[in-house]
């Protein structure tokens, strides 16, 4: 029996399959090993594959669609791809596609998204929005908009975070998390699914359970993982893909732990724990308000004696004393220079208006 998507009648919601659709014999394999493991909800596999560089595998295009819409008739589950564009988006639906999702290079563009709007009108398919390539709330927000002005029930609607580009070694993932992006967006928009994808976050195997065990303490509805019948051999994304036994046995490891409980101790407890933590905020905040009232004088001795705003062994002076007690703190030395760049920042704009006033 075919199955639908149900976005949020079930958490968590799993979708999964290959990065890309290469044939017809490890699509149809891949999607039934997933379909006898009982633990995806949807099919995924990419058949328009955005690439940086070109000369490299950019997908089978409308052949895999074929292919995905047989392996939907084998195994009864519902299939989403990528889109990118309004021929991508009659494409797939013209194959029964039940899900969509806009890629993380296209969510960028505005022209990109309005198109795929457009294109969507009247239609009742799911569409999955991954976050834009940069830290970007307001544009991640702008596509959702857009979607929305076409018409598209809000439940039908999913986000799905994916991860962010980054300048650097990014702590080691491909696409750092930054979690907070993805927090703010579900203040934003609480009534529509989150799900997590911990592929293109982590870039490798490695830890992809530790993300998809986070996503779901941070209450996501659920994740979509690649995962390719063999991984060591896919055309995109290789080092990232799990085995379907693979992927079976990591998402039987994740605990998806309720929002809340009713007993009246965990209430109180946590009330109490939340009472003294709006206490201590309160204090921090009262304390750099004191903090940045020094910052004031400051700027005025250096605006009467000529001298710039930032000194740097000063600077290096706060940072390595701060950051060798992180320790004894029981702070990470990355929160601690977060914490005081933010301070370092605000007590420059401080000084800044002393000095142009
Ligand atoms: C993908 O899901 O295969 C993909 C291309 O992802 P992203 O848009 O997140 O890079
Ligand atoms: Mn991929």
């Amino acid at each position: 029996m075919e199955k639908k998507i149900d976005m949020k009648g079930k958490r968590p919601l799993i979708i999964a399959g290959p990065c890309s659709a290469e044939t017809e014999e490890q699509t149809l394999a891949t999607c039934a090993e997933l379909a006898a493991s009982g633990a995806v909800d949807v099919i995924r596999a990419g058949v328009w594959k955005p690439r940086t560089r070109p000369g490299s595998f950019e997908g089978v295009g409308e052949r895999g669609l074929a292919w995905l819409a047989k392996a939907k008739a084998q195994t009864g589950l519902p299939f989403g791809v990528e889109v990118a564009n309004s021929k991508h988006v009659f494409t797939a639906l013209s194959y029964g596609a039940d899900m969509v999702w806009i890629g993380a290079r296209t969510t960028v563009n505005p022209f990109s998204v309005q198109e795929i709007a457009d294109a969507l009108k009247g239609s009742d398919v799911k569409v999955f929005i991954k976050n834009p390539m940069s830290p970007d709330v307001d544009l991640w927000g702008g596509a959702v908009e857009r979607i929305v002005n076409a018409g598209i029930p809000r439940e039908n609607i999913g986000l799905i975070h994916r991860g962010f580009a980054h300048v650097g070694a990014g702590n080691g993932y491909r696409n750092p998390p930054m979690w907070h992006q993805a927090i703010e967006m579900r203040r934003r928009y609480p009534d529509i699914v989150l799900i997590c994808d911990p592929s293109h976050i982590c870039g490798c195997r490695d830890y992809l359970a530790e993300i998809s065990q986070k996503a779901a303490d941070l209450f996501y509805d659920g994740l979509i993982v690649e995962s390719h019948i063999d991984p060591d051999r896919a055309l995109s994304d290789a080092a990232q893909q799990l085995k379907p036994a693979d992927l079976k046995t990591m998402l039987d490891g994740i605990k998806w732990r309720q929002p809340s409980a009713d007993s009246a101790e965990f209430k109180q407890a946590l009330a109490e724990c939340r009472r003294e933590i709006d206490d201590i905020d309160a204090e921090v905040f009262s304390l750099l308000s004191r903090r940045m009232g020094v910052a004031d004088r400051i700027g005025r001795i250096k605006k009467d004696n000529n001298v710039t705003i930032l000194q740097g062994g000063r600077w290096n002076e706060i940072i390595e004393k701060t950051v060798t007690q992180s320790e004894s703190l029981n702070l990470s030395p990355d929160f601690i220079r977060a914490i005081l760049e933010a301070v370092h920042l605000e007590s420059i704009a401080h000084q800044n208006r002393i000095m142009n006033e």
